[in-house]
C-alpha cells in the first residue's frame, strides 16, 4: 500500500484517569475507523457483534502500543499511553512519540489526579491536545463543571465545540457548534451511523451564544476573524477550524467535545476533530539530537530527506518473536539495513518492517520520518533507545536516561 503523505498522519495517544473511558473510546476508535467498512460490505448485526465481542476479548492485544487506522483519507497512528502514572518514565516516554493526544475526561468526576498529572507532563512535552467530555449518558454528568475544573485544575483554556442534546437519560445527540449543526448518533446501529440536521429555530438562541465564545477563542489566533469579531460579522465554520487549528496546535488552547461512547454516541466528530486540530508529523516542533563524537547538538525536523534517527518506544515479545515498536523522527529505514543503537553503543540488524493494523500487521519495505512501524530482528535494542546510521550517530537529546525494560503481550 501506498504510505499516506505525512500531512495526512496523526500519531495520537489517548491521555485519562483510570475509568474515564479510554478503552471504550479506543474500542470505538478502532471499530469506526478499521473495520467498519469491510464488515459493512458483509453486513449483518451478528457479524459486528461477533467483532465486537472477539475485541473485548482481545482488547489489551489489539489496542496495545499502536494501531494504524483510518479515517478521511488520514492515518491515525493510535499509540497506547499507560494510564498509571506508576511508570512515569514509561508515560514520559511515550508522550514523546505522540505529536498530538485525546484526553478524555468524565463528566461526572471531571478532572482526577491522574489525567491532572498526564496532563501535565503533556504540557511538559509540548503535546497539544483535544478533550473529550465523556459519560454524558450518566447520573449527575456535568459539562460545565468540567469545563470549570479543566480552567481551575489545569490552568488551561478549554473551547467547547459542541453542546448537547438533552443530558443523562435523555442524552441523544449533539449540536456542531461550528457548522451550526444537529448530530444525531444511531444507537442501535453499531456500524454507528451519523446524521446531520438543520438546526431548529428554538436552539438558535443558546448555539449563537456558545458559537460567540468559538468565535472569540479563534479571534486570538486569526486577526481578520479579531475584526469580524469586533465588528459582528459572521465566520464560516473553514475559516474557525483553521484558526482553532493553529491555537491547538501553539497548546494556547483546548476544544472540547462531548459525547458518551458506551452509547456510541460523539465518537466520530471526535476523529473529525484529531483530524481537524491535532498536528501532523510535519507539523510537531523538531526534536534535538546530539552527536556523541563532538558533541554538537542539532535539530531535526520530521524530514524523510534528513539523518535517519528513531526511537525504540516500546519493545516486546509477540508469538514468540521480538517486536520493536520504532517512532521514526527523521531519514528513512529500509527493511535488512543494519543500525547503529547510540544508546547502547553498537551495532544491529532490522530483519522485516511492519505497520500494526487492528488484526493484521501489513509487512512494508522501507519506513520514514513520520511514521510509526514495527520492526523485528533488533536483537539488542531495549525500550528507549535511539537507532541512527552507523555513520552519522545520533542521541535523542532530553529524554531520561532509560532503564532497561522488556514487557511481555
Ligand atoms: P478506562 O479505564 O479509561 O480504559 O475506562 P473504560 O473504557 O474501561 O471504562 C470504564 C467503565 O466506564 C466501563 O465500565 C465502561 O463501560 C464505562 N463507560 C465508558 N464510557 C462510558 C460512557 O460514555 N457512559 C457510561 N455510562 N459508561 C461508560
Amino acid at each position: 500500500m501506498k504510505p499516506p503523505a505525512l500531512k495526512s498522519i496523526r500519531n495520537i495517544g489517548i491521555i485519562s484517569h483510570i475509568d474515564a473511558g479510554k478503552t471504550t473510546v479506543s474500542e470505538r476508535i478502532l471499530f469506526y475507523t478499521g473495520e467498519t467498512h469491510r464488515i459493512g460490505e458483509v453486513h449483518d448485526g451478528n457479524t459486528v457483534m461477533d467483532w465486537m465481542a472477539q475485541e473485548q476479548e482481545r482488547g489489551i492485544t489489539i489496542t496495545a502500543t499502536s494501531t494504524a487506522c483510518r479515517w478521511r483519507d488520514h492515518w491515525i497512528n493510535l499509540i497506547d499511553t499507560p494510564g498509571h502514572i506508576d511508570f512515569t518514565i514509561e508515560v514520559e516516554r511515550s508522550l514523546r512519540v505522540l505529536d498530538g493526544a485525546v484526553a478524555i475526561f468524565s463528566a461526572v468526576e471531571g478532572v482526577q489526579p491522574q489525567s491532572e498529572s498526564v496532563w501535565r507532563q503533556a504540557g511538559h512535552y509540548r503535546v497539544p491536545r483535544i478533550c473529550l467530555i465523556n459519560k454524558l449518558d450518566r447520573i449527575g454528568a456535568d459539562i460545565e463543571n468540567t469545563l470549570q475544573q479543566i480552567r481551575a485544575r489545569l490552568s488551561a483554556r478549554p473551547v467547547l465545540l459542541q453542546l448537547p442534546l438533552g443530558v443523562e437519560h435523555e442524552f441523544s445527540g449533539l449540536i456542531d457548534l461550528l457548522e451550526e449543526e444537529i448530530i444525531l448518533f444511531s444507537e442501535d446501529d453499531l456500524g454507528g451511523t451519523v446524521e446531520r440536521h438543520p438546526l431548529p429555530e428554538e436552539e438558535q438562541e443558546r448555539v449563537r451564544a456558545a458559537r460567540e465564545r468559538v468565535v472569540e477563542a479563534a479571534a486570538d489566533f486569526d486577526d481578520d476573524i479579531m475584526t469580524d469579531f469586533l465588528e459582528g460579522n459572521p465566520v464560516t465554520a473553514d475559516r474557525l477550524r483553521v484558526a482553532l487549528r493553529r491555537g491547538t496546535i501553539a497548546c494556547g488552547i483546548f476544544p472540547v467535545f462531548l459525547g458518551s461512547a458506551l452509547r456510541n454516541k460523539g465518537v466520530q466528530p471526535l476523529l473529525d476533530g484529531v483530524i481537524d486540530f491535532l498536528p501532523s508529523p510535519k507539523e510537531a516542533p523538531p526534536i534535538e539530537a546530539r552527536d556523541p563524537r563532538d558533541g554538537t547538538l542539532i535539530e531535526l525536523p520530521c524530514d524523510p530527506e534528513g539523518p535517519l534517527c528513531a526511537l525504540a518506544f516500546k519493545v516486546l515479545s509477540d508469538e514468540g518473536r521480538k517486536l520493536t515498536y520504532l517512532r521514526m523522527y527523521s531519514g528513512r529505514l529500509t527493511a535488512g539495513e543494519t543500525l547503529y543503537n547510540s544508546t547502547r553503543e553498537g551495532e544491529d540488524r532490522v530483519a522485516r518492517l511492519f505497520l500494526m493494523h487492528a488484526h493484521k500487521r501489513e509487512r512494508i519495505e522501507q519506513s520514514r520520518a513520520g511514521d510509526i512501524v514495527a520492526a523485528t530482528g533488533l536483537k539488542d535494542v531495549l525500550t528507549g533507545d535511539a537507532l541512527c546510521r552507523p555513520d552519522r550517530p545520533l542521541r535523542i537529546a532530553g529524554l531520561s536516561c532509560p532503564e532497561p525494560m522488556v514487557s511481555i503481550a
